[in-house]
């Protein structure tokens, strides 16, 4: 079976651009005419610093970075972002508490320490929205972490939709940590787009916005450069590469530079350890990796050039429309594919409310998810090489996902047999 044979729905690792694939095949074996390949050589090399360098250039003018926000490329996987943001987070209002505290009762050490424990017993606060089963277990790491009782989940959208993910509430409807009188939470979190449930945030939630805004973080895994952002309205900024970016191997994160030294200081390991609060892996510590270009330890730097690649084929790709153009494009599939959904409503139901439906993941039953009827239409998918179509585990039925390098071809392969198999239905 040929590449070109087939169309690859899955939702990550997802597909790559064949071109990018085959550059990749002739960089492995031998990078730039030096005789070794591109996994071979240094990450601290002038070869790894030019490939980094590029592929921050690339992200920043797609997604038009702030000079006030970094870029970081960790190993953490997404999931490792979960743990990173708690830690970072939760050590920068330490210390900012500490410093307001010392401020208040001069250099006596005790009087500090006894302050600061009752202010993270009764202030220390994680706000995350659960909008579905990735921000769900952002919310259970933090909660590993620093305790459930720190840990606020602002919103909890199974209970508005009788136990299941598929919904986002009305704003007026979280219950957010007051930000009054210079307080507020360690950080709200929440995931724009949730992969195996096909709800995606439609816009910048206004109840994160405003002068005396939280510090938000937000997980954008599966649909990083998919769409505009204003960075500016975000503390931080991550995603695993491998859906619309690049292989699996690396993070990315797009950093608020006041969150770094000087700007801030995160609180020393020892007094987080006198509070009982969680002291991160050195790999996960943003000014140490800030500080060190991405390079604190041995960076995949075969990943980045991926990823580098794959972004800076859509600069060229979408010129001054950046990733407006690439967004335009995400669109237009996601609609070509939801509009047949509901055209065959007798045979598909899409399954996330449609205020809410995600444009990279698209999630339906067939015939009411009777499972033979799924299995079928998978099996038939198939043969029309049709691939990767199978819902997640946790949720069972049909998802489409639908990333950057699923072509227009793809989408319209894929309305075509969604056509087909509700007609012969
Ligand atoms: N966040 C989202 C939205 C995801 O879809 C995924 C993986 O599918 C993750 C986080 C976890 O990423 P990783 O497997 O790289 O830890």
């Amino acid at each position: 079976v040929n590449r070109s044979d087939v169309h690859y729905f899955g939702a990550g690792p997802a597909p790559l651009p064949t071109a990018v694939l085959e550059r990749a095949a002739q960089v492995l074996l031998n990078y730039k005419d030096k005789g070794i390949g591109l996994c071979e050589i240094s990450h601290r090399s002038p070869d790894a610093n030019e490939i980094l360098a590029d592929a921050k250039h690339a992200l920043s003018t797609l997604l038009d970075i702030p000079d006030d926000y970094e870029v970081l490329f960790l190993q953490s996987g997404g999931s490792g972002e979960f743990s990173a943001t708690v830690y970072n987070l939760v050590a920068i209002w330490v210390e900012k508490k500490r410093a307001a505290i010392a401020g208040e009762v001069g250099d006596n050490q005790e009087e500090v320490l006894k302050r600061m424990h009752k202010a993270v017993d009764e202030e220390l606060k994680l706000d995350y929205l659960v909008s579905g089963s990735w921000s769900l277990k952002a919310s259970q790491e933090a909660t590993r972490l620093v305790g459930a009782k720190h840990v606020n989940v602002a919103l909890d959208a199974r209970k508005s939709n009788g136990g299941k993910f598929g919904v986002i509430p009305p704003e007026d409807q979280w219950s957010l940590t007051p930000r009054a009188s210079g307080g507020g939470p360690a950080l709200v979190y929440y995931c724009d787009n949730e992969t195996v449930d096909g709800v995606e945030f439609p816009a910048f939630p206004h109840a994160l916005e405003g002068d005396d805004a939280p510090l938000v973080c937000c997980d954008m895994s599966s649909n990083f450069i998919s769409r505009k952002v204003d960075v500016r309205k975000y503390a931080v900024i991550f995603g695993g590469a491998q859906k619309n970016i690049g292989n699996t191997g690396i993070a990315i994160v797009i950093l608020r530079k006041s969150l770094l030294p000087p700007h801030s200081t995160p609180a020393s390991p020892d007094l987080l350890r006198a509070l009982n609060l969680p002291v991160g892996p050195i790999v996960l510590d943003y000014p140490t990796i800030a500080k060190n270009n991405s390079l604190y330890n041995t960076l995949p730097i075969f990943d980045v050039w991926v990823a580098g690649q794959v972004m800076s084929g859509l600069v060229n790709a979408y010129g001054a429309k950046r990733i407006g153009g690439q967004e335009e494009v995400s669109n237009d599939k996601a609609r070509l594919i939801y509009d047949t959904l509901d055209k065959y409503s007798h045979v598909y139901r899409v399954v996330p409310d449609k205020a809410v439906r995600s444009r990279m993941n698209i999630c339906f039953r067939v015939h009411g998810g009777d499972a033979d009827k799924e299995k079928a239409f998978l099996a038939g998918a198939e043969k029309k090489g049709l691939l990767g179509l199978k819902g997640h585990r946790s949720v069972g039925g049909i998802r489409a996902s639908n990333y950057n390098a699923v072509s227009m071809d793809g989408a319209k392969a894929l309305v075509a047999y969604l056509e087909d198999y509700a007609k012969s239905s």
